[in-house]
């Protein structure tokens, strides 16, 4: 199957590509670059991810708990700030549905903390899913990854989904939530190497150009924590991202 015909900049994409492989080098970056054409060349309505895709070749690969493995509740599609679906001018906050190839939709990695941690990894998910429905409305979690203190990697919502985490700049921006508060303290060595695995794949798979911290896009909060935010730009050059919100373009909405 061809990719879609609305990706008409091949040499933008191209260029992104080449970044990409500068970045990552090598055989495993191409490979990497093989299993994600795979991934992304048909419509995105639901995204298989990686871990329940057939590829065994992409090196970066990480393990992700899918949301049927966490228990998570269903998409809610009354939700009152996020309900039905996305409709130009008539719904612009209703369920978007990404169109075409993920790589021309997505820019930037988010990264966020959840300010609550519960019992354990699922007892937190549960509940951020519960919160982001019940108190704010939301049809699912708005977070498309959250990571837990042991470094276990969860499916938020599905990655062929605008997220809800990252107000006025949601689309274009993949939503990855540490589970915890990081104003004071740091993520365990294990939560910050799924996050270094997790942010070198979805770099790799949707050709990312930067990273950021929710509070360079949204002034008023502290989010994802200063202890967080001290080692984002060190992540962004391991990553062979940019750091910061200057990469920000917002999809044109296709419908
Ligand atoms: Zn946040």
């Amino acid at each position: 199957m061809q990719r879609p015909s609305h990706t008409n900049q091949p040499e933008v994409s191209r260029r992104r590509m080449l970044r990409k492989l500068a970045a990552a080098g090598g055989a495993a970056a191409l490979a990497a670059l093989g299993a994600a054409a795979g991934l992304f060349s048909q419509r995105p309505r639901v995204v298989v991810l990686p871990n329940e895709a057939e590829s065994s070749e992409d090196a970066f690969r990480p393990r992700i708990v899918s949301r049927d493995e966490w228990g998570a509740l269903p998409v809610d599609h009354t939700a009152r700030n996020e309900g039905g679906l996305y409709q130009s001018g008539v719904n612009p906050e209703g369920w978007y549905e990404y169109a075409g190839d993920l790589r021309d939709s997505y820019q930037t990695l988010v990264v966020h903390h959840s300010a609550f941690y519960k019992a354990d990894g699922r007892a937190t998910l549960l509940e951020a899913q519960r919160l982001h429905r019940r108190d704010r409305g939301w049809a699912d979690v708005g977070y498309h990854f959250m990571l837990d203190v042991d470094g276990v990697i969860y499916e938020g919502r599905n990655l062929g989904v605008r997220g809800v985490h990252t107000q006025g700049r949601n689309t274009g921006s993949a939503g990855v939530c540490l589970l915890g508060d990081f104003r004071f303290r740091a993520p365990t060595p294990a939560q910050w190497s799924a996050l270094v695995v997790l942010g070198r794949w979805l770099a790799a798979e949707l050709e990312l150009t930067h990273l950021a911290a929710h509070s360079q896009f949204n002034e008023g909060t502290v989010c994802p924590g200063a202890r967080v935010i001290e080692q984002l730009s060190a992540l962004a050059d391991q990553l062979g991202l940019g750091y910061g919100i200057d990469g920000y373009i917002p999809a044109a909405p296709r419908l």
